[in-house]
């Protein structure tokens, strides 16, 4: 189970609503199993991109930056499907990232959140909890762009860049084909 502060929560779902009918999303940072940090990834919002969204090298610094400063855990880029359910496509999934968030906004008032843990092969969903704290400070996304601190290692920087990289590359397949109504967590493993 993921927990998440209802500040982070409601920003990730302002960000969700005023990006819609673009797809949006961001880096979540915390520790161990808690949302505390949000970093809106806001370059590509006024694009046009309703199917995917983008993250440059610049965002990558931020990012780093972002969960460095606060002493946070990576703990996954979450994303939204704009028309379509909270549910990791068969591309989501080939980027090998443990966690997934993504929101769904099928009822573009009312956002879904979901946490998915990929792992062994298998696609489980995650409880999140919302609770009561002030959290992180959030990054203002319209500041400027902050160099990557010297003292933040090339290799792990490789690694979240690979990692993003990897996300981005990625398209969203379709996802009507899933009706929620008989939709089964415990059967989601065939997506696998
Ligand atoms: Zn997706």
């Amino acid at each position: 189970m993921f927990k998440i502060t209802e500040r982070q929560y409601n920003i990730i779902m302002k960000q969700a609503m005023r990006a819609y009918p673009n797809e949006t999303g961001g880096i979540l940072g915390g520790r161990k199993d808690t949302i505390t940090g949000v970093l809106p990834i806001a370059n590509k919002i006024s694009q046009e991109s309703t199917n995917k969204f983008g993250i440059s090298s610049e965002d990558i610094e931020r990012a780093y930056k972002f969960l460095i400063k606060h002493k946070l855990e990576y703990l996954g880029v979450y994303h939204t499907h704009p028309k379509g359910l909270p549910y990791p496509s068969e591309q989501d999934l080939a980027h090998h990232q443990k966690y997934l968030f993504i929101i769904g906004l099928r009822d573009r008032k009312n956002p879904e959140f979901y946490a998915w843990k990929a792992e062994n092969g298998l696609v489980k969903p995650e409880d999140i909890k919302i609770i009561s704290d002030v959290g992180v400070t959030v990054v203002d996304i319209m500041t400027g762009k902050p160099k990557l601190s010297e003292n933040i290692g090339g290799k792990e920087l490789d690694r979240l860049t690979r990692m993003i990289n990897a996300f981005i590359e990625g398209k969203e397949p379709e996802y009507h084909k899933y009706n929620p109504t008989n939709w089964d967590a415990s059967s989601f493993s065939t997506f696998a």
